[in-house]
């Protein structure tokens, strides 16, 4: 039987209506939540990622502001411009999206976010409050796969839960807060020894490694639930056969576009699991989702607004 599918646009879409209460709230006091996204250099997919981010942000009613730096733009200079959004009242997040032109240092860059504007959670500051369990703006991919698996009702008190991929922003964090949620959490990497062994074990299969079709139905038990976190842009021809061979819909795609978007898992898994994220349309939107989240609870926290009843990725 083929498996249930998690719908993450429609998610992301209910988290969305419900961050229009505090939103509001904020409002009466005088206070709108602002977002500045930082981009460096012509990469085409993160300016994608980008707008849709500040669009969301738009459609929220939120101050979505995009820096657009050059290429060339260093260390220094990023830290620089960090520091300034630092300062603004008006910007309550700052996001620097990744990767960086290569010659940056995009550590000091990310270090530089003050850590109450940090709102992709990833100042070490922020890491080490997760560790602690504490109230903290939560890594926004992470947070977004608790969402998905709260809102569609799959149990992880005592389950067996697989994290492929141990990435500080993604899979570490999704097994801090999958054990938080009482789930029984293996971190698998590309040291694991028999992968497709250890993912059997899951009822609750995270799959966060960057490579097309990893996962197979040898990996996962009848019945399981897989979210596939995986972004990769499969370009070559050879690689797409090995994938889609017999997929109509997706071989029209391929053709008009010269590349198709795919996760980690392989399309066959479909027809082991019992409930399946897609790509695109699964984890993605809910991590824009947990953006507009964490900037909402920024702005609540900072400027002395409350805290938006939207749950945090926390049971
Ligand atoms: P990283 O490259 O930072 O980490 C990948 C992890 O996967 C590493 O821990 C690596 O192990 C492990 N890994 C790689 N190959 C294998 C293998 N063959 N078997 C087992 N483990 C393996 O990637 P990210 O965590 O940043 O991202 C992972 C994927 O998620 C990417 O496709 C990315 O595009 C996507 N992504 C999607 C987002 C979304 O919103 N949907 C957001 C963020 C990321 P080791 O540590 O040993 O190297």
């Amino acid at each position: 039987m083929a498996a249930r599918i998690l719908n993450g646009t429609e998610i992301a879409g209910q988290i969305k209506a419900e961050l229009a209460e505090p939103v509001s709230r904020l409002g009466e006091q005088g206070i709108r939540p602002g977002l500045a996204a930082v981009l460096v250099g012509n990469d085409p997919a993160s300016q994608i990622y980008v707008r849709s981010k500040v669009k969301s942000c738009e459609s929220l009613g939120l101050l979505g502001e995009t820096i657009h730096c050059p290429e060339s733009a260093s260390t220094e200079q990023l830290v620089k411009l960090v520091e300034e959004l630092n300062r603004r009242d008006e910007i309550d997040g700052i996001l620097v999206q990744l990767p960086l032109p290569k010659p940056v240092d995009t550590n000091a860059v990310l270090m530089a976010i003050a850590p109450n504007k940090d709102v992709d959670g990833l100042h070490p500051l922020n890491i080490g409050r997760l560790a602690e369990r504490l109230e903290t703006l939560l890594p926004c991919t992470p947070a977004g796969i608790m969402e998905i698996l709260r809102r569609s009702g799959i149990p992880l008190p005592g389950a067996e839960a697989v994290v492929v991929g141990r990435s500080n922003i993604v899979g570490k964090p999704t097994a801090m807060l999958l054990t938080y949620a009482d789930a029984t959490v293996t971190v698998c990497h590309s040291k694991t020894r028999d992968l497709a062994q250890v993912c059997r074990r899951a009822d609750v299969l995270i799959v966060a490694a960057g490579r097309p079709g990893l996962i197979t139905p040898e990996h996962v038990k009848p019945g399981a639930t897989v979210v596939d976190v995986g972004m990769n842009r499969i370009e070559s021809r050879e690689q797409f056969d090995r994938l889609f061979r017999n997929d109509a819909k997706k071989e029209a795609a391929f053709r008009k576009n010269g590349f198709v978007v795919t996760g980690d898992v392989g399309p066959e898994v479909a027809e082991v699991a019992g409930a399946i994220t897609p790509v695109p349309g699964g984890v993605g939107p809910l991590t824009i989702a947990m953006l507009m989240v964490n900037t909402v609870k920024a702005a609540g926290l900072r400027r002395g607004g409350r805290i938006p009843a939207v749950s945090s990725g926390r049971r």
